[in-house]
């Protein structure tokens, strides 16, 4: 499909380029545990084999940082480092990657009494002085608290699109222009209002789209290119991930996705006419991570979709996390939100905990948990 693309600025990220109507580059995500240097190397080498342009690796404490250098030496990607609260490990890691991914949210928590610009300068400052590229990537599960308080509870987009903009102004301020901004959610719609409403804006940022959380194939797929076909529509889109819950051996199959739906569209073979349904059985699972601590996350994503089967028109929506980290806050707006611990998954009932049990014993629980939600609803109708 011939659509003219937004013209947005031109970053560069190692050899790669995004925005300035260069082809848009499929990323993914290493769900090795960053500390084994060997395998994450090796990781990185099959997905950028696979048609990968960037490949991002979390790095949460020293021992993941130290292990930079040598996925660096031993892989030939352009490399990306996802960093959460420990925003100081960019000092560490920076000169053996090429980009350095922070969420405005996370950085929020960390050092409160101390500004965000603050934050900000600290890594604009290394980014620049280890020629990386950088990428504000705000995530609804995860918004800067003071910018939720601004607006109504009901409004999940304008605290996201407002926390971007802030952090863009910011790095103006700097004078850092290397950068690019991502809005994601693990639902289309708001994926789609959310980066319509900040291309609206700032026209001349390169976007990185994604659903986050979008879950296992096929429903993954569909949910995200509901949203990347209605964007790309518009002209907007630099680069783009696939967030699929996939077994470390399969994780390829996001970027077979991403090349799929790209070129699709290119093609003028648009396929999402189905819009999505928030009234209908919604699963979000995260694509794991280094972070998952117990590998048992991804057969219980699988088996959850197997245990509601026969909820699909039942308005429920459901989250899989894979780990502490994330998985008690992308939970909270959930109905019912499962995140996994080494040993225990914990199962939430909105924000509220119900329990934690072992891997074996947590589906009875969350059915149960379901059956009671659909009849509460039922009697609340009445
Ligand atoms: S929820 Fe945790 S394991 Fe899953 S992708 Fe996010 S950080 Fe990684």
């Amino acid at each position: 499909m011939n659509v003219k693309r937004k013209p947005t600025r031109a970053v560069s990220i190692g050899r790669t380029i995004i925005g300035d109507g260069h082809p848009v580059v499929v990323q993914s995500m290493c769900t090795t545990h960053t500390r084994n240097a060997e395998e994450t190397a090796q990781q990185v080498t099959q997905l950028s084999n696979a048609g990968a342009g960037v490949v991002r690796i979390a790095v949460d404490n020293k021992r993941d940082a130290a292990a930079l250098e040598a996925i660096r030496d031993n892989c030939d990607a352009n490399l990306s480092v996802d960093l959460q609260e420990n925003y100081r490990l960019a000092a560490v890691v920076a000169k053996h990657v090429d980009k350095i991914r922070y969420n405005p949210g996370h950085l929020y928590h960390h050092e409160r009494s101390k500004p965000v610009e603050d934050k900000v300068r600290f890594l604009a400052d290394i980014a620049a002085a280890n020629d990386c590229a950088m990428r504000v990537g705000v995530n609804s599960g995860s918004v800067d608290p003071a910018k939720v308080d601004q607006f109504d509870a009901n409004d999940a987009i304008s605290p996201m699109v407002t926390s971007a903009l802030e952090h863009c102004e910011i790095l103006d301020k700097i004078g850092f222009f290397r950068y690019c901004v991502s809005l994601k959610s693990s639902r289309p719609d708001r994926v789609i209002e959310a980066n319509k409403m900040f291309a609206a804006e700032r026209p001349e940022i390169p976007l990185h789209l994604g659903v986050t959380e979008a879950g296992m194939p096929p429903d993954g797929i569909i949910k995200t290119r509901i949203a990347f076909e209605q964007l790309f529509a518009e002209g907007i889109g630099d680069t783009i991930r696939v967030s699929l819950t996939l077994p470390q051996a399969e994780k390829h199959r996001e970027i077979d996705a991403g090349i799929e739906i790209l070129k699709d569209f290119a093609a003028g073979r648009v396929r999402s006419v189905v819009r999505f349904d928030p009234d209908r059985l919604n699963i979000i699972s995260c694509p794991s991570c280094s972070r998952v601590e117990n590998e048992a996350f991804i057969d219980l994503a699988r088996e959850v979709k197997e245990l509601t089967e026969d909820l699909k028109d039942e308005a429920i929506t459901i989250a899989v996390m894979g780990c502490r980290v994330n998985g008690p806050g992308e939970t909270d707006d959930a109905d019912l939100g499962l995140w996994c611990g080494p040993n225990f998954v914990n199962l939430k009932k909105g924000e509220q905990k119900v329990g934690a049990f072992r891997y074996h014993e947590i589906l009875p629980h969350l059915r149960a948990q379901i059956d009671e939600l659909i009849e509460e609803r039922k009697t609340s109708a009445n």
